[in-house]
């Protein structure tokens, strides 16, 4: 079993784990935890999780434009922690770079690249144009397949959503089932003035992409430029009702 690490040459296009068996979080008492947490900081959140499944918990990052916040936290609590990315096939060439940048000036020790799976690709977008005909079925082929893939070794997973960003994520508590699994979310309650605040206070590299008017940045095809006055998640699938790529990692994918 094999997987890349952000600072080493670029991987094989599937030197992935194969699909694991998960490790069975049915029965954790969430509510409990999530109550015991409503007062803490991100920092403890993370903590939290890392000692409730010691060895069987990952974080999950598109290392998007608002990443930075959660794996600084991460590398506070332990640079070893296990750090998913999805690499579509479709991405910006600044995003890997990025990933890379951010993993080295943070020290991230464990940053592990997923791809779709080869075959997959073959039988059902040869021509990489699925986006366009199907971008439901393209994000289930490089994103959410890869995901559920990457994810199969562990019994929960951290991610960086916020209730700031959609009202359909208003109440989105800092622990909680999904599936099998426990998810943590320790961004919960941040705002976006609290992201750049805490990205300015330590410093951390913004993506490179951000300050040409890209707020929020995913696959190049489905990705376009922002114009002032306009949502930041405008310029994700432009024209097409599509608004989510059925992942929900939440941290500028
Ligand atoms: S964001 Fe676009 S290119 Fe990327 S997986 Fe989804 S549909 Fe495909």
């Amino acid at each position: 079993m094999t997987a890349s690490h952000s600072a080493s040459p670029p991987p094989a296009p599937f030197d992935q784990p194969s699909p694991g068996t998960s490790p069975d979080a049915v029965g954790f008492d969430v509510a409990a935890l999530d109550a015991k947490l409503r007062a803490a900081s991100p920092l403890e959140i993370i903590a939290a999780g890392l000692a409730a499944f010691p060895g069987r918990i990952a974080a999950v990052s598109s290392f998007g434009t608002e990443s930075a916040v959660l794996l600084h936290m991460i590398s506070e609590v332990d640079k070893a922690t296990p750090v998913l990315f999805l690499d579509t096939g479709h991405l910006f060439e600044e995003t890997l770079a990025y990933r890379d940048t951010l993993a080295e000036r943070l020290g991230l020790t464990n940053v592990l690249t997923f791809s779709p799976d080869p075959a997959a690709l073959a039988a059902r977008d040869p021509e990489k144009g699925l986006w366009a005909d199907d971008p439901d079925a393209c994000c289930g082929l490089r994103k959410v397949e890869p995901l559920a893939r990457a994810l199969g070794p562990y019994a929960a997973w951290i991610n960086g959503r916020k209730r700031y960003q959609a009202s359909t994520r208003a109440d989105i508590p800092f622990v909680e089932q999904d599936g099998a699994r426990v998810k943590f979310n320790p961004l919960a309650a941040l705002g976006r003035d609290d992201l750049i605040a805490y990205m300015d206070a330590h410093g951390l590299p913004r993506h490179p992409m951000e300050k040409f008017g890209f707020p929020s940045i995913g696959c190049m095809p489905c990705t376009s430029r922002v114009k002032p006055g306009e949502d930041p998640r405008a310029g994700r699938w432009r024209g097409k009702s599509k608004t989510e790529c059925g992942i929900h990692v939440g941290d500028g994918n």
